[in-house]
């Protein structure tokens, strides 16, 4: 039978299974001891003094824009290069993503253009529908594919505009950045931004079956995060019913239902323990394929930077269609049918309806997303992938590149 790769597969081990288990006999399912030590351990990780674990990345978004006191009618810059959990929390509590162009290598948000919106955003020159006197208060950048952007500058940008930093950090667990060699490494969590999102979805880096955690160094920032994560109550549920009679909680605030449950927990604290392993597998199934794919004159490979260390979540190449007869949905269907499976990450938020319906946001406003994501097909990348996996991607890649190579394509190769 021929060989199918999946796009993911999630490497989950007998301590998983384990602690699964254990936490089932132990009678004590939802948020407890496990999540406790889960938190701890992940605090730990990336070096953060507080870590909230929730539901999702999504809710740890929503939580932290909470906790930063976003109003209705603020407005909030989001990159139009991202999943649709970055901009909907900003519009939970009324407020108008302002969607910012990425750059056209890393796919991160464009700080050059997040300037030229501020300012086409107070001049009242936007196309998309944001009212001029919209307060910008926050910036939410996205290290796409686990690639993480340049910190101090978007820090620096921040404090010019005044604007507080939620990281989406959905795939850049564990990963680090740093000004130059000489300078030293900082962990994605460790003080990068006011509060830094995590997620622990079934294809993330590390994952709870569906889970994330929000980490931030204010005390005040967690404690708000950690009351409104379980209805406003005055405790969580292992305080309210661990000893000493706590079940006369108070109703402090109509907060939210995020916690995480101790059976995710169980599985989130051997995946962190092999949180740094199993990055270096899909280090070397990047270099690998980085390699392999160094001469292809049909693709471009992700970007690489001395100055990162890289989650290596995504794998995503970006298709030169000027050297190619066929298409990137095409070159897709081609990949699937031969066993490779693959993705886009992402269709940009303001070509999708509701985006562009709801604020008219044009293409033109976002032209190097709307240009770069018809080129992007995300390979397969995961820890414990087979040697016979990694070739047969290879294998498939090379060989859709070389039969839809254009005819000028391969005159051009054929005269050198
Ligand atoms: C997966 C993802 C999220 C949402 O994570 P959940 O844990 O599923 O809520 C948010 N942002 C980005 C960039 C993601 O890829």
């Amino acid at each position: 039978m021929a060989i199918q790769v999946p796009f993911f597969r999630p490497d989950i081990r007998e301590p998983e299974i384990d602690e699964v288990v254990a936490s089932l006999r132990s009678g004590w399912l939802t948020t407890g001891p496990r999540v406790k030590r889960f938190e701890e351990e992940f605090a730990a990780a990336v070096g953060a003094p507080h870590a909230v674990a929730v539901n999702s990345a999504t809710a740890a978004l929503h939580l932290a824009v909470e906790a930063l006191g976003l109003k209705a009618g603020e407005a909030v810059l989001v990159p139009t290069m991202t999943f649709a959990a970055t901009a909907e929390v900003v519009r939970y509590l009324g407020g108008h993503p302002v969607l910012v162009d990425c750059d056209p290598v890393t796919m991160n948000l464009d700080l050059d253009d997040a300037r030229r919106k501020l300012e086409a955003l107070r001049a009242g020159r936007l196309a998309a529908r944001i009212p001029a006197d919209a307060k910008p208060v926050g910036i939410i950048p996205v290290h796409v594919g686990g690639l993480m952007m340049d910190v101090e500058r978007g820090r620096a940008f921040a404090h010019e505009n005044g604007l507080w930093v939620v990281e989406d950090a959905a795939h850049a667990f564990p990963a680090s950045w740093r000004r130059d060699s000489r300078s030293p490494w900082q962990r994605c969590g460790e003080n990068t931004s006011a509060i830094s999102c995590f997620s622990f979805y079934a294809n993330k880096t590390i994952t709870t079956g569906e889970g994330g955690m929000a980490t931030t160094t204010d005390a005040e920032l967690a404690q708000r995060m950690r009351l409104m994560s379980l209805h406003g109550l005055s405790h969580d549920a292992w305080g309210r019913y661990s000893g000493g009679g706590k079940w006369d909680y108070r109703i402090l605030a109509p907060g939210f239902k995020y916690n995480l449950t101790d059976l995710a927990a169980a599985i989130g604290i051997h995946q962190l323990a092999r949180a740094e392993a199993m990055r270096q597998e899909r280090e070397a199934v990047a270099r690998r394929l980085l390699e392999a794919f160094a001469d292809v004159e049909e693709l471009e490979v992700p970007a690489t930077d001395e100055n990162r260390i890289h989650s290596w979540h995504l794998f995503p190449i970006r298709l030169r269609l000027d050297r190619l007869a066929i298409d990137r949905n095409a070159f897709m269907e081609e990949l699937k049918e031969r066993g490779v499976g693959c993705s886009v990450h992402w269709r940009p938020l303001h070509l999708h309806p509701y985006y562009e319906e709801t604020f008219g946001w044009r293409a033109e406003e976002l032209p190097t997303a709307t240009r770069v994501w018809e080129t992007l097909v995300s390979l397969p990348i995961f820890p414990s992938m087979r040697e016979a996996e990694i070739e047969h991607v290879v294998a498939t890649v090379r060989d859709l590149c070389h039969t839809h190579r254009t005819a000028v394509a391969r005159e051009a190769f054929a005269r050198n």
